[in-house]
């Protein structure tokens, strides 16, 4: 294949590179390559149907699209309709189930009570003051200060442990922003006015994104094979790890890496929900996906149902997922965003690119207006 023909060269098929990509056929009307290192596009957001049961899942971990932006949600319909599924996540700690986030069914259940939205946020006040913590220097004093020892102990301190892989006395207390429960019996997971699941899943929304003739994408195939053979005057719009673009010369950026392990239960319904949660250390996943409830509409087996438990590790970018963040690797990502500066022919985008956690909505929104600026300062 020539490369050198393209004038724009996309790295990485998520939803980052294939909305540029799109946006860059579709409105310049020039060819683009896509370079994709998996063998299939959509980066993270990839879904497929289970071979033994037909149901389709989330392969990266389960992903409910949510959005108050309204640009990206008219931009995503164009693509796609959603089933209506309304997201809510679930906790099993020392064997019972509780809502998420914390919120007045939570604390009733959890103390045995039957508080009122209005008596709540003094009882809670109450149970915050025992921990005497008037000054909190991490964010394990932060939540207790916030919420009392028991409720953080209940549902905060093991799953951070498992999550961060670190004692949460090392996290910045500034992670934690806002109160951390609802004082009423709101379920929703998230507030955004639009949120569902693709009726047809993700795959289907890339391969609608990527099927206009102008875009070749190869599969396969990574950037760093094919960078010698591309011409000198592409533009590149790169959405790989920042620091793997320039051969980690300043050092690797660190992050956390999930691992899943999928089984089929003979059941119709395992948990009655799509994530649960599991709160506890000893429980050693951080929680169990059960595909089939993201999609009520379809018609799936009655005696099975896949679950999929969900791990979390330390990686040092071998197979990045939730960038770690702190003081450190902040020093080196501006190191590297200083050395960007110097290639005016690339781009960088994307949660790998940014080392940032973008939900999709977000990635879509910054591709958008990653295009524009191509636009305004690269067509023609
Ligand atoms: C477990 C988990 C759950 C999530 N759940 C949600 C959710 O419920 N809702 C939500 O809105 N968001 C969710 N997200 C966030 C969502 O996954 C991201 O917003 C989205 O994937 C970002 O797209 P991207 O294109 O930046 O990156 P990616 O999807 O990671 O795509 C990058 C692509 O680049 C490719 N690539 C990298 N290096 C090279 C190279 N050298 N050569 C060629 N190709 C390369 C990769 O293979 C990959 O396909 C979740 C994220 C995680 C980790």
């Amino acid at each position: 294949m020539n490369f050198k023909t393209y004038k724009y060269v996309v790295a990485g098929s998520g939803f980052f590179g294939a909305v540029v990509a799109e946006r860059i056929a579709s409105k310049l009307k020039q060819p683009v390559l896509i370079v994709e290192k998996r063998n299939h596009t959509g980066g993270n957001c990839y879904s497929k149907d289970h071979a033994a049961t037909g149901i389709h899942y989330h392969p990266y971990g389960t992903h409910i699209f949510h959005t108050s932006n309204e640009l990206v949600w008219e931009y995503i319909n164009r693509f796609t309709d959603f089933n209506g599924y309304h997201h809510q996540v679930l906790t099993t700690y020392n064997n019972k189930v509780y809502q998420m986030p914390i919120n007045l069914e939570t604390i009733n259940s959890f103390y045995n009570l039957n508080l009122k939205p209005f008596e709540v946020v003094e009882f809670i006040q109450g149970e915050a003051a025992k921990s005497g913590i008037n000054n909190p220097q991490n964010f394990e004093e932060k939540a207790i200060s916030l919420m009392g020892q028991p409720l953080y102990d209940a549902f905060i301190r093991g799953y951070s442990i498992k999550q961060w892989g670190c004692d949460p006395k090392q996290i910045p207390s500034s992670i934690l922003k806002r109160l951390p429960f609802r004082s009423d019996y709101n379920e929703s997971y998230f507030f955004d006015p639009w949120q569902s699941i693709p009726t047809h899943g993700y795959a289907f929304i890339f391969d609608k994104l990527l099927k206009n003739p102008l875009i070749k994408v190869e599969l396969g195939c990574d950037f760093f094979h094919i960078k010698s053979h591309i011409s000198e005057n592409a533009l590149v719009i790169y959405s790989g790890p920042i620091d793997r673009l320039f051969s980690y010369k300043f050092g690797r950026l660190t992050w956390r890496r999930l691992s899943f392990k999928e089984r089929v239960k003979n059941v119709r319904d395992f948990q009655g929900t799509s994530v649960m949660n599991y709160a506890e250390e000893s429980v050693p996943y951080t929680r169990i996906h059960e595909p089939r409830h993201l999609h009520p509409e379809r018609d799936y087996p009655v005696n099975k149902s896949l679950v999929i438990q969900e791990y979390s590790h330390a990686d040092n970018g071998e197979d990045p997922y939730y960038p770690l963040g702190g003081d450190a690797n902040t020093e080196l990502l501006n190191k590297y965003k200083a050395e960007l500066q110097r290639h005016k022919n690339l781009i960088v985008g994307g949660r790998l690119g940014d080392y940032k956690y973008y939900d999709m909505d977000q990635t879509i929104a910054s591709a958008l207006d990653t295009f524009e600026k191509i636009r305004s300062t690269h067509d023609g």
